[in-house]
């Protein structure tokens, strides 16, 4: 346990590690293989409650602050990232909208199910047109006569359009207003009329949660599945990130005390000009390097954790930390496969497929260089 943290938080990762070093883990190759989470071991997440982490108990989930959100990604990161990718919807991005500003029938309808991992929620901003610029978005919600939007439009690389029952779709509802009142977040379940999952959008890593392209085409939504008020979705949606932003931060760290401890083991164990690599002050360096790195970023998540727990506003520090622990995360994993030589670059080694999913952490939920933007306009602020 780390004595820094509050005992349920304490108890709570001290848990999850205990599950991930026995259960999830051992099964990292055998994910990479057959490019899916045994059945089996989502339904172990579901009934150890991984599903409802951050929603609250009286929806059926364990009620977790955004600090225990953070450790439990954190060590998901340690198994395989595809881990974090299956519940994170439901805890982070997916629900964030509907538990802030949701009512409380949208709640009392869809949160038990989330909670229990019956249901997967995913989050769907992104489109052709609108990427770094989300404001840009083109699909369209226009109100229809007999009541409620007819959503018209495409969305691209929305990460389990496959999986998910319940969709948080960015549309605009005043075209001239966009960001300043235009947009408005709606829940979409599977299986609306008009809605579909167009194809899969293979990629370079991150292939065992997937993304897909999410077509909809005079797509009935009622007034009731509304998130919050109409016009106040993309606020709603930048908060949303926030929190995704810690999170992604905690998933880099997870992954690069992984390649750590799998870059130790192996330094220890390969033996090359009659002594372990570990011997070679080369080797040393970059075990030492990511060493630090790690041991620079946790305490400054975790405090960045505990103070939204505390109501204030992280987020340029929630840009920072998700800035410099996915580019930490790039440097962990090319020394990793360095110090694996030949066998860093096979199929049948741990950190060639972390290296290939940590290309995607300077990307998604806002990139490298609009992190770099959320900060400096603060500073400048
Ligand atoms: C694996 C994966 C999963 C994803 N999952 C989801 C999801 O679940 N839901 C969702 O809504 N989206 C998702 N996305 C989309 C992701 O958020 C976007 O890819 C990301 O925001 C970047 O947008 P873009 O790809 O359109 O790049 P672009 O916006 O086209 O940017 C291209 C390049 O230009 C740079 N750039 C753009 N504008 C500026 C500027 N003003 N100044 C300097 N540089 C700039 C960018 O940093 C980038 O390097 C996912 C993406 C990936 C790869």
């Amino acid at each position: 346990m780390d004595p820094r943290l509050p005992d349920d938080v304490a108890l709570l990762q001290t848990e999850t590690r205990r599950l991930v070093d026995r259960e999830l883990r051992p099964q990292t190759l055998a994910i990479e293989r057959e490019r899916a989470i045994p059945p089996s071991l989502i339904a172990l997440l579901r009934s150890l409650g991984y599903f409802g982490v951050t929603i609250p108990e009286r929806y059926g989930g364990m009620g977790a602050s955004c600090l225990g959100h953070v450790v439990v990604q954190e060590e998901l990161g340690r198994a395989h990232p595809a881990f974090n990718l299956l519940v994170s919807g439901n805890n982070g991005i997916g629900v964030m909208g509907l538990l802030r500003d949701g009512t409380d029938a949208q709640k009392e309808r869809f949160l038990p199910r989330l909670a229990s991992g019956e249901w997967i929620a995913a989050f769907a901003l992104t489109e052709p047109n609108a990427g770094s610029d989300a404001a840009a978005i083109e699909t369209r919600a226009e109100p229809h006569p007999g009541g409620g939007f007819r959503l018209h439009g495409v969305k691209h690389f929305i990460t389990r359009a496959d999986i998910a029952h319940l969709f948080t779709v960015f549309a605009l509802t005043d075209p001239k207003r966009r960001a300043r009142g235009g947009i408005t977040a709606f829940l979409v379940e599977k299986g609306t009329p008009g809605f579909r999952l167009a194809r899969i959008q293979e990629s370079m890593g991150s292939d065992v949660i997937k993304q897909g392209e999410l077509v909809f085409e005079d797509c009935p939504v009622d007034d009731d599945h509304v998130i919050g008020r109409v016009g106040e979705g993309f606020q709603s949606a930048m908060r949303v990130l926030d929190l995704g932003r810690l999170s992604l931060a905690a998933r880099s760290l997870g992954m690069m005390e992984e390649l750590l401890a799998l870059s130790l083991a192996h330094a220890r164990t390969r033996t090359q000009f009659k002594k372990p690599l570990a011997e070679q002050p080369a080797i040393q360096a970059m075990l030492a390097d990511t060493a630090t790195e790690i041991a620079m970023i946790r305490p400054a998540l975790y405090q960045a954790a505990w103070r939204r727990d505390q109501g204030e506003s992280v987020g340029p520090n929630a840009a920072m930390l998700k800035l410099f622990a996915s580019e930490a995360l790039g440097r962990a994993a090319d020394r990793a496969v360095q110090i694996h030589g030949g066998m860093g670059f096979m199929k049948d080694c741990a950190v060639e497929h972390v290296y290939r999913e940590a290309r995607m952490m300077r990307i998604i939920e806002g990139t490298s260089e609009i992190q770099r933007m959320i900060i400096a306009r603060d500073l400048l602020a």
